[in-house]
């Protein structure tokens, strides 16, 4: 089936009633047969609901129809975007390992990786991601995980996937991608040797900021890399916590699996079963919408590039773009998602644009159907001094855009008078 088909049917059997829509399933807990099929249940000799903690039939449809899209063996849905990167990383590394990161990240990812990570006991060390080449030396005994975006946001930097994953692979070591900005429409990170995908399913996937929530995707055949892998013990060691599970003996899933039973059992951010429901509405439109993101995208950046006043301007889907070879590889037909930014003269000449826009609404937020403008320097990266926003490419006279899907004549129409503001 090609992932168009597979966003609108799969993971989802008509129930008696032959409903068409997938039903919400608006329940804390499930009703056991008897004692022996509830033990069956908790000893994985059966597999069934048990509690919406662990399992939820609404939300089970939604992650076997997200792992399918992107081509993945198994999904695991939580309660946001940065819950899903908890625990991508917390069941891979312990206190007293280390982890490789982007310096290009989201700025939630960015303060859990370097600050909340450190006070468990992780250690994360820093590359750039137009430099993949440098990951190698960073690379130890205690090494767990390599974690990028594979559309960069805020710094919309295309990473390249397979020059990271084949360094991961030649040490053993779990790359884990967050997917994003470009979602499973656009890039499927297991084709080119990623191991696992985080998203924010607040972003595109709900697609017209309905709700929040995350999903973690494992690789089909992943158990190969973590069996008898010395880096990686919690999964080739009975689990004490689950009365002596050895994951990679199990046949299931091994990561999405550990991370249900010990994480999710114990942590517990899990989505509400509406907003499951929310993100299976989303996913059936996923494959337009991006068509329809990153056609407009690329047509307002063409404009703000031929403006007189703009400075620079920066899509991967744009020829004079640095990460246009990137794009053309790692994404279908080249098409760059909805996010773009671009460079005004000054600080105080950003501002006035951006306050002189009608159409597009000032929020923190991307992936939305209406059209979202933020100028960093005065919100998400207020705190840093100029030079430290120019060194991790956030000049004052930045504005990103995420482009929604309005008519592109009134979205470069609304921008035109903003710039002549
Ligand atoms: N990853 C990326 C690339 C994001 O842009 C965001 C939020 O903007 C997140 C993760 C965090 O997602 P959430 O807000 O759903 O926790």
């Amino acid at each position: 089936m090609n992932l168009q088909t597979k966003a609108i049917h799969s993971g989802y059997e008509k129930d008696s009633q032959g409903t068409m829509a997938v039903p919400i399933y608006m329940t804390t807990a499930y009703e056991f047969h008897d004692v022996e099929h509830a033990a069956n249940l908790f000893s994985l000799k059966e597999l069934g609901n048990i509690y919406t903690r662990l399992n939820n039939p609404t939300t089970d449809v939604f992650e076997k129809r997200f792992a399918e899209v992107e081509g993945g063996e198994a999904a695991l849905a939580t309660a946001s975007g940065m819950s899903s990167i908890f625990y991508a990383i917390a069941n891979s590394a312990e206190a007293g390992d280390n982890i490789i990161c982007a310096n290009q990240l989201y700025g939630g990812s960015l303060t859990l990786n370097g600050h909340t990570f450190k006070r468990f006991g992780i250690e994360s060390r820093f590359f750039d991601v137009h430099k993949p080449e440098d990951i190698e030396v960073l690379i130890d005994d205690k090494t767990k995980v390599i974690f990028f975006e594979s559309l960069t946001n805020p710094s919309i930097d295309v990473a390249d996937i397979e020059a990271i994953t084949a360094i991961a692979n030649k040490h053993g070591i779990l790359t884990v991608v967050d997917n994003t900005v470009a979602t499973p429409v656009l890039c499927r990170p297991f084709e080119f040797g990623a191991d696992i995908s985080v998203h924010s399913t607040s972003k595109y996937t709900t697609g017209q900021g309905l709700a929040i929530g995350g999903i973690l995707v494992e690789r089909k055949g992943l158990v190969e890399k973590l069996k008898d892998n010395p880096r990686y013990p919690q999964f080739n060691e009975p689990d004490a916590s689950y009365h002596g599970l050895v994951y990679v003996d199990v046949p299931l899933p091994p990561f999405a699996l550990r991370a249900r039973l010990s994480l999710l059992r114990d942590i517990g951010a899990v989505p509400s079963p509406f907003n499951s429901w929310l993100f299976i509405q989303g996913l059936e439109t996923l494959s337009l919408r991006m068509k329809e993101h990153s056609a407009n995208a690329l047509k307002l950046a063409e404009y703000l590039e031929s403006h007189p006043i703009v400075i620079k301007v920066n899509y991967p889907g744009l020829k004079s773009n640095s990460n246009y070879a990137n794009a053309q590889k790692y994404f279908d037909d080249g098409a760059s998602s909805g996010l773009l930014s671009f460079e005004v003269g000054s600080l105080e000449e950003a501002i006035k644009i951006v306050d002189a826009t009608k159409l597009y609404s000032l929020v923190v937020n991307i992936g939305d159907t209406k059209s979202i403008i933020t100028h960093p320097a005065s919100t998400t990266h207020q705190q840093l001094k100029p030079d430290e926003l120019v060194a991790c490419g956030v000049p004052a006279g930045l504005i990103r855009i995420s482009c929604g899907l309005e008519s592109i004549k009134d979205l470069i129409a609304d921008i035109d008078q903003a710039l002549k503001a």
